[in-house]
């Protein structure tokens, strides 16, 4: 059976790339940049003064205590700079320097003796308290690069730099088809015996969503291969990816795999080593989409997204691939034989920083409780041998968005 590597990189392999599209920055957030984003202009645009004082010409002379200056005025910010020359100006913070001023002297080390004059009452270094123009920021300096999402701080720089717009890959369009005749989406209408909620769809479109895709459908059908026939290929014309659930094991109600084939589909793997997850298959549609069949266990289904549809949006947007961190077991850790197994864990850190690592009891593919107290995905690589505890392991963050969320 192929390892997760193996199945993972012929997924990426077979992905393609997504076209980019002009966004305007003020509706960019959550979007991931296809292009490196340079700055145009110098930040700070101008010399300007980086505290309330005075500006001061002091020809590159240290400033001398007990030295009285004449006061030209003063320059607030939005002010454009006084052309006329001048010793001394009264200047607020963020005023563009007169011509020729070479430091900012400011308030506290000074004593205004009347309308027209200060004293410097301490010895200074000429130079302080000025912000250079393009001191942050010279015309051309990178500021972001391809594969950036969008976020307040990366906002707070294109803002600064004046970009108004900028080039973004295209959300990725997905499809959600769950199937089970077992399912009732609908939450007021109640349960027959025999029937259950279902839950991998709201799952699966919000973390589409957090992941800035676009879902296109969410549907809830029954173990049946004909309506699952019509239900992909309508979803097919538009997504590039189609994510289904359940019916791809060994159950008479499996469907999928059958139904892939008669549909013109090119399997690209079926069963990975991998535990929970391992009939998870994927294949690519007549009409040109990905799809990945998700085994419809909701664990599995989590960790089958979290582990094969984010690389593959990761791929899309442009975005590097994760990589793991290294956390201490809290208890010694039995392997998951040939598989690599994905555990349920809760990843903290001591008093020193060291990052530890509790696998969560409850690991079995059914119990979905345990996944809020898990903020963590410990994973063990095929035939580890027993781990003790102190043993470091690779963590990866629960969340979709690849974001750690610790105490
Ligand atoms: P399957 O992969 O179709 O054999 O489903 C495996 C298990 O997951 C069964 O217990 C199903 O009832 C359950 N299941 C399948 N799809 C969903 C779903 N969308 N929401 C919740 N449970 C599901
Ligand atoms: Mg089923």
């Amino acid at each position: 059976m192929l390892s997760y590597e193996a199945a993972l990189a012929r997924l990426i392999a077979s992905a393609g790339a997504l076209p980019a599209e002009a966004c305007a920055t003020d509706e960019a957030a959550g979007r991931v940049l296809a292009e490196a984003v340079r700055a145009q202009a110098a930040l700070p645009p101008f010399d300007n003064a980086a505290m309330d004082g005075y500006a001061l010409r002091s020809d590159g002379r240290a400033i001398a205590a007990g030295s009285v200056w004449p006061i030209a005025g003063r320059v607030v910010a939005a002010d454009a700079p006084p052309q006329a020359p001048a010793a001394a100006w009264e200047i607020m913070t963020g005023a563009a320097l007169p011509p020729g001023a070479d430091s900012v002297v400011p308030y506290e080390r000074t004593k205004r003796l009347d309308a027209a004059r200060m004293r410097v009452l301490e010895d200074l270094a000429p130079g302080r308290h000025i912000r250079r123009a393009g001191s942050d920021l010279q015309p051309g300096d990178p500021i972001a690069t391809a594969g950036t999402p969008v976020d307040a701080t990366l906002r707070m720089l294109l803002a600064a730099a004046g970009i108004g717009q900028v080039q973004v890959k295209r959300a990725p369009r997905v499809a959600i088809l769950s199937t089970g005749d077992e399912l009732v989406a609908d939450a007021d209408a109640p349960l027959r015996p025999g029937q259950i909620r279902a839950s991998n769809g709201p799952f699966l479109q919000t973390a589409l969503t957090e992941l800035g895709a676009r879902v296109l459908a969410c549907r809830t059908l029954g173990d049946d291969p004909a309506q699952f026939a019509a239900a992909l290929a309508e979803v097919a014309v538009e997504a590039d990816l189609v994510l289904t659930t359940g019916a791809v094991s060994a159950g008479v109600h499996d469907f999928v795999p059958a139904a892939l084939g008669k549909a013109g589909a090119q399997l690209l793997f079926q069963g990975v080593a991998i535990r929970p997850g391992k009939p998870l298959l994927a294949a690519r549609l007549a009409q040109g989409p990905l799809l990945l069949g998700l085994p419809g266990n909701p664990v599995a289904t989590v960790l089958g997204f979290r582990f094969f549809a984010v690389p593959l949006l990761r791929h899309w947007l442009g975005r590097p691939p994760e990589r793991p961190l290294l956390a201490r077991l809290t208890e010694p850790l039995r392997g998951r034989g040939a598989l690599r197994g994905f555990l349920k864990a809760r990843v903290s850190h001591d008093g020193d920083g060291t990052l530890r690592v509790r696998v969560l009891a409850g690991q079995e593919s059914f119990r979905i409780a345990s996944l809020l107290q898990a903020n963590a995905w410990a994973t063990l690589a095929p035939d580890a041998d027993e781990l003790a505890a102190d043993a470091r392991v690779e963590v990866y963050p629960r969340d979709p968005d690849g974001r750690w969320r610790f105490d």
